[in-house]
């Protein structure tokens, strides 16, 4: 069996892969040792196959004793260990859900229903460095994999609505602790049966100005508030979370599919999981709804058509109705009176697992399921 080091296994990304690896036995096929950066020597998860204390995620000599090497801890730490790994020629695979190294050459991003063909040549080929892509750019990929594969995008804008766990742990929490002190600094005012509305929203108001407001992570209020900014400014008003929607979505396309102009703006709002993202999508031609529709459907098993009328758009179209399933809803699909052969449609699916643990899951399973002497 296959010696697989998981880095970064109690983080946001690397819990919900964990949780994935039991519900799918992925386990039951490899021996499993647990990093860790800060809790060396303390006990690991209890799990088949694994080993039972957390090694050094910075002991090298400990790193390259594994086939395999899944981190989730983040792009400092790829940074930091990859290029030490490679100076001394590990053989092994590095599948990362860190942005560092997708744009690299040696590296191919993994989405493998959009690019298996890509994958599994690149693999016959004898690359060894596999990274999940940007969430977002994953999952508009998923939603509009049949107009994709159609050849029918022109262009895409999408502004995005993306969830507090897509910046990590610590500030999933935050979000949260946010909220009750919004609440706690109004609740006298919205227990009075007959509430002043003015002097609640001041309340809260005045709470998200505050000195003592939490904001350790978020750097600002997400509560009762959002941030229209996600990851570095890259200096000429982009910032690095829109640039990698162009380039990646066209890294990924590569090779399987006619590259495609990706752009827009994103944005963080107040919800715990699941990116959101408002498409508007430019077509070759004039398709009618129903085709849109039909292509959408039958593009692959995940993606779920969520009829474009408000009472299943409020229910089925929503971080809520969304997280925690590897579905993938595409709604509000509807001919935009902008221009010709331009269509809106809504998506939402679960940044953390198709947007990143679930394709670094199935890269492992290619991997394992692989005959042993072409590995
Ligand atoms: P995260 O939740 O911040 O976890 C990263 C590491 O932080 C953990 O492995 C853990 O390392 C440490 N940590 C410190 N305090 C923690 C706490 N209270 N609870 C859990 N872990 C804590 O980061 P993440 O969101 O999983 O992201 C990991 C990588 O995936 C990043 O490169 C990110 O850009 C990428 N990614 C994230 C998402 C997403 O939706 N979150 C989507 C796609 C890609 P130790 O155990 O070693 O201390």
């Amino acid at each position: 069996m296959k010696k697989v080091g998981i880095v970064g296994w109690r983080g946001m990304v690397g819990s919900v892969l964990i949780n994935r690896m039991n519900e799918e036995e992925d386990f039951k096929y490899i021996n499993t040792s647990f990093f860790t950066t800060s809790q060396t020597g303390q006990k690991a998860p209890g799990i088949i196959n694994a080993e039972p204390i957390l090694l050094d995620a910075y002991s090298i000599e400990d790193l390259a004793k594994m086939d395999i090497i899944i981190s989730c801890q983040g792009g400092d730490y790829t940074q930091k260990v990859y290029p030490l790994l490679k100076e001394i020629e590990w053989s092994g695979h590095w599948i990362d859900a860190a942005s560092t190294l997708r744009m690299s050459d040696e590296a191919i991003i993994i989405l493998d229903p959009i690019n298996e063909s890509k994958i599994k040549s690149s693999l016959k080929f004898g690359n060894k460095t596999w990274v999940g892509g940007n969430c977002t750019v994953s999952l508009m990929l998923l939603a509009i994999h049949g107009l994709i594969k159609e050849g029918a995008v022109e262009w895409v804008s999408s502004m995005t609505y993306q969830a507090a766990s897509g910046a990590g742990a610590n500030n999933m929490r935050e979000l949260l602790v946010q909220m009750g002190q919004l609440y706690d600094s109004a609740e006298s005012e919205i227990n009075k049966p007959n509430f002043n509305i003015l002097d609640i929203d001041y309340a809260v108001l005045d709470k998200m100005h505050s000195a003592d407001f939490t904001r350790d992570n978020f750097h600002v209020p997400l509560a009762g508030s959002l941030i229209p900014w996600i990851d570095q400014d890259l200096g000429n008003g982009i910032s690095k979370e829109e640039w990698k929607g162009q380039s990646e979505t066209n890294k990924i396309l590569i090779g399987e599919y006619k590259s495609i102009r990706v752009d827009g703006l994103c944005t963080r709002i107040g919800s715990m999981r699941s990116h959101s993202q408002a498409l508007t999508i430019k077509l070759k031609k004039n398709y009618e709804v129903d085709e849109i529709n039909d292509l959408i459907k039958s593009s692959n098993q995940w993606v779920t058509l969520i009829p474009n009328d408000k009472e299943s758009s409020i229910h089925n179209l929503s971080p809520s109705a969304v997280s925690g399933t590897l579905n993938i809803a595409i709604g509000r699909i509807r001919k935009l009176a902008l221009e010709d052969n331009m269509i809106s449609a809504f998506t939402v699916g679960d940044q953390l697992l198709w947007g990143a643990a679930e394709p670094l899951r199935r890269m492992l399973r290619i991997l394992i399921d692989k005959d042993d002497s072409t590995f």
